[in-house]
């Protein structure tokens, strides 16, 4: 019809260099990769130790693109990391990119693919969506034979001895599927077992995908499998992996899943898409393995973290940082007209169309959200830069209107994004402004909010009323119970992943902009072992989504020819 093309169609014309040569003058030889095709590679675990030790030598940059409270539809996180990725090269910079791989929960729901999109897409981005290199189901799999060694200690080994109510490993599988949310396990009798509710997550939530993005070799992966609860005994002291011999073959399972992957963007130059953890019960950003070897091959990482600032960045900040030992040296908040409108319009559920015909004073009402976000990001003592990522229907006033405010309200960098229709071409004022920003920022500046050594509580409290603005916290249900516990167990010292819907900076998804007044209710916490971090769960917690009645999936097709449409 003459309009914007799809993002397949741009994919499927762009020109793809062999990955072997676009990763060469980064210093990457034959030996290094594992190639999985013409178009995507792994490194090798030589090739990651040599890169890393590269990197020890270098005083690399990292930028951490987030954003506000999203649409449902996503304001364009992967899209501007990508696109500033490549700018920051168009613009005569080393910059690495790292992303994290797809789920098909999100492919085939509402979001659709999350490789970037237009101009600024990382390919080939119809494997990278679907079945890439296999990681999400090698996690899959070792995910569900620890679940079935579990299972086989309880039904099969009279002498394990464990209470069957409070069994914590539930299975997990690469879909939206919210029929097995919630399930009764162990029917049929007594060769069935011992029947017993349980649950399904999404892959992308499971405790194994946290540990692999984590983990820094595969010996430390398997330290870090070995420790994971997944139940507790008659006493209540916990029973690991290790407890039911499943670290070895689990391990074993994700020999090559721990190897990052290596693909193109649109414009040639690589990009780390490696492991992809959720942002509310884990930490919502790329492996660390990609992170630590991409500074051996560029002077600037471009990385992404989920959702909102509230989630990936306080994340990425509070518990990724903190066991990685990295600083981020800018943050990038990307930030739309209609995430705008949306805020100010209060809606709850998200229409896009009625958020279209919206303007300025919506847009201006919305505005609550964005400071929030940017005011949360100072608190870090990073420098922020908004990028305003602009979508086909923006009006040049709505657009000055966002940038007079940050300029002139907030006093906050903002650039005008284009990357999306243009690429490089159109993120180089937004590169200019990271650059800059990084020049006048000091690492020594950088802060996590809370020591390791506060208490469960006052960690909570503090992300509960310095990023989300809550007034308060109640520990209701077993929490309290649950605190005392990680106490004896000897977790108090570890950061907290507060699982939070990421439609609300509060805990309900229906308040916008930047709600107050409120009190954030914590109800159940529990030891991510293996990650090395605690989970407080509150008022809705979606770790196994459902699809809507017409998902993204319903609108994706594939020819006689093997030409895909509907993959956005
Ligand atoms: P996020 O990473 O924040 O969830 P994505 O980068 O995946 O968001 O973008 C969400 C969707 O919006 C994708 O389908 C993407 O192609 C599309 N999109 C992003 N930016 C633009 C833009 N400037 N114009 C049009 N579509 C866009
Ligand atoms: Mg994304």
């Amino acid at each position: 019809d003459g309009g914007f093309p799809t993002d397949y169609e741009i994919a499927k014309d762009a020109e793809k260099e062999p990955i072997k040569d676009v990763l060469e003058p980064w210093g990457i030889d034959n030996d290094d990769i594992e190639l999985y095709g013409d178009y995507k590679a792994k490194l090798s675990h030589d090739g990651v130790d040599r890169l890393r030790d590269n990197a020890e030598n270098k005083e690399g940059n990292l930028v951490l693109v987030t954003g506000m409270t999203p649409t449902p539809m996503g304001e364009g996180k992967t899209v501007t990391t990508v696109g500033l990725g490549q700018t920051l090269n168009h613009v005569g910079e080393d910059a690495m990119i790292a992303i994290r791989e797809p789920s098909l929960g999100p492919v085939f729901g509402v979001k659709g693919g999350a490789a970037g999109g237009g101009y600024s897409q990382v390919l080939p981005m119809e494997d990278i969506n679907l079945h890439f290199t296999g990681d999400l189901h090698a996690l899959t799999s070792a995910h569900n034979l620890i679940a079935a060694m579990l299972d086989a200690k309880i039904s099969q080994d009279e002498e394990f001895d464990v209470d069957i109510n409070d069994v914590a490993w539930p299975r997990a599988m690469d879909m939206n599927e919210r029929a097995l949310r919630d399930i009764v396990v162990g029917l049929g009798g007594k060769s069935g077992g011992t029947p017993r509710e349980s649950r399904f997550l999404l892959t992308a939530a499971s405790e194994l995908m946290a540990v692999l993005c984590l983990a820094e070799d595969l010996g430390d992966l398997k330290e870090r499998i070995a420790s994971i609860i997944v139940a507790y005994d008659t006493d209540g002291d916990p029973i690991t992996v290790d407890d039911v011999d499943a670290t070895g073959p689990a391990a074993m399972l994700l020999k090559d899943a721990i190897k990052p992957n290596l693909v193109q963007t649109i414009e040639g130059t690589p990009a780390f898409v490696h492991g992809g953890p959720f942002a509310n019960i884990a930490h919502g950003t790329n492996s660390l393995i990609a992170d630590k070897t991409a500074f051996g091959m560029g002077d600037y990482l471009v990385t992404e973290a989920g959702f909102g600032s509230d989630l990936g960045a306080e994340k990425f900040m509070n518990i990724v940082c903190r066991l990685g030992d990295m600083t981020p040296n800018a943050v990038v908040l990307v930030s739309t007209v209609r995430a705008l409108k949306y805020h100010g319009m209060g809606m709850w559920p998200a229409d896009l169309e009625e958020v279209k015909e919206a303007g300025v004073d919506e847009l201006e009402a919305g505005f609550a959200n964005l400071d929030k976000h940017v005011r949360n990001l100072q608190k870090f003592g990073v420098p922020v830069v908004v990028a305003l990522n602009r979508f086909p229907d923006d009006t040049d006033e709505e657009v000055q209107a966002v940038l007079d405010h940050c300029r002139e309200d907030l006093g906050v960098r903002i650039a005008e994004s284009n990357v999306f229709a243009e690429g490089s071409e159109g993120g180089v004022d937004l590169a200019e402004n990271v650059v800059e920003a990084v020049d006048e920022g000091d690492e020594d500046d950088f802060d996590h909010l809370y020591p390791d050594d506060a208490p469960i509580k006052e960690k909570i409290e503090t992300v509960a009323t310095e990023v989300y603005g809550a007034e308060g916290v109640n520990f209701t249900g077993d929490a309290e119970d649950d605190i005392e516990r990680l106490n004896d167990l000897g977790f108090d010292d570890a950061p907290v992943c507060l699982s939070k819907t990421f439609h609300s900076l509060s805990d309900d998804p229906s308040k916008k902009g930047a709600p107050s007044g409120w009190e954030l209710e914590v109800r159940e916490l529990y030891p991510s072992a293996g990650a090395g971090f605690i989970v407080a769960l509150t008022g809705d917690v979606l770790d196994m989504p459902g699809l809507p009645a017409t998902p993204a999936a319903a609108g994706m097709d594939i020819d006689e020819d093997g030409n895909i449409s509907g993959l956005f």
